[in-house]
């Protein structure tokens, strides 16, 4: 099994074109060609990490934070750590693949995952993406409906939510004077025709956008169909920032507090109070989500949970929802366990023998420490 077909699985998944637009997702180092003898997961690739991976004999390690993520100018193994492990990789004939953004915005991802070991119930997008999602509308001669809807669907186009292959058709008559130059599917050239056609609608994402078209054109019999894309500016369902969902059962704040260090298996979270009242609304965003907060405050949610949150940006929250960094590293690394499943499945529905491994260590370059002069190992 090759890098490739791992990658384009993951890649239905989480496709890099849902990415935030700054992000430096995919393929990092190595060939996509490659041939796959395991697979390593990891958040960050430290040195310690890929050790693991090379002593594993791992060849394919994919990560969630882009190994490359500013650009590099200089290899320079001797002074430049990350050049250096850039180097070992490539003496070692690894290829490292990261999903980071994509992971996140998609379903199923990051936040989806942060909001599973919660056991938060009726989990869904805290916010969708906007301005990703447009309308191919087609026109198509009756006996060509199936086959050119089916191109449309198979790359991609006609996912709501929960549903696939969705589509409008609507019955009118599409007419047409080819020139002499002309072969027309229907009717002959030279001769004004009119046509029984149905308009054909499907919702495609934009990263699907240039594959669907690709598809619906050869699909079609016409030498030259008609068609139209309408950005939209309706929230994408499909993938989104953050989720939302329900606790089994209303918590107050202190033990709301405890229930996220055992549900995140930490000792520390940093936190600023909310509105009176039992928290029941929950709001998560794995990594550092607080541009979220008035999001998860007009979501109506009683408490937020991320990471990387400033003081004044706490001060915006005070008072009107319970606001929670927890750790950029211990909001995301349960997302591992995800990716590891899906491969896994995956391995196994191909009938392949590849396995898939999680880095045991620790990649949180952020310690605690108290005033016992206990180090705590995040
Ligand atoms: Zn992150």
């Amino acid at each position: 099994m090759t890098a490739k077909e791992i990658i384009t699985y993951l890649e239905n998944w989480a496709p890099p074109g849902a990415a935030w637009e700054r992000d430096n997702v995919g393929l990092q180092v190595g060939s996509a060609e490659s041939k796959v003898n395991k697979i390593f997961l990891c958040l960050d690739l430290t040195e310690k990490a890929l050790d693991t991976a090379i002593a594993n004999n791992c060849n394919l390690i994919i990560t969630h934070h882009p190994l490359i993520f500013y650009p590099i100018y200089k290899l320079d193994v001797r002074n430049n750590p990350k050049a250096k492990l850039i180097s070992k990789i490539i003496k070692h004939d690894i290829t490292v693949y990261s999903a980071h953004t994509n992971l996140d915005f998609t379903k199923n991802g990051v936040s989806y995952e942060l909001a599973k070991t919660m056991k938060l119930k009726n989990i869904r997008f805290l916010k969708n993406l906007d301005n990703t999602l447009n309308k191919l509308t087609v026109f198509v001669p009756e006996n060509s409906l199936e086959k050119v809807s089916k191109a449309i669907f198979s790359a991609g186009g006609g996912v709501i939510g929960e549903y696939k292959k969705c589509s409008y058709r609507l019955n009118g008559t599409g007419t047409f004077e080819g020139s002499e130059e002309t072969n027309p599917a229907v009717g002959e050239r030279e001769k004004f025709e009119t046509v029984p056609e149905t308009r054909l609608e499907v919702l495609v994402s934009d990263w699907n956008l240039g594959k669907a078209v690709a598809a619906m054109l050869k699909a079609h019999p016409y030498e030259e169909p008609a068609f139209d894309i309408y950005p939209l500016k309706n929230p994408n369902p499909n993938f989104g920032m953050g989720a939302l969902g329900e606790l089994n059962k209303p918590m107050s704040t202190n033990e709301f507090l405890a229930f996220v260090c055992d549900s995140l298996k930490i000792d520390n979270l940093r936190y600023t109070n909310g509105k009176k009242g039992k928290i029941k609304t929950v709001a998560v965003c794995g990594g550092s989500c607080s541009d979220l907060l008035n999001e998860a405050i007009s979501a109506k949610a009683d408490a937020f949970v991320t990471a990387d949150v400033k003081y004044h940006t706490f001060q915006d929250g005070e008072n009107k929802i319970l606001f929670i960094d927890a750790g950029h590293y211990e909001t995301e690394i349960f997302s591992l366990n995800v990716v590891k499943n899906m491969l896994e499945k995956f391995i196994r529905e191909k009938k392949e023998n590849v396995k898939v491994l999680k880095y045991k260590g620790s990649t949180n370059p952020v310690k605690f420490y108290n005033k016992k002069g206990e180090n705590q190992i995040a």
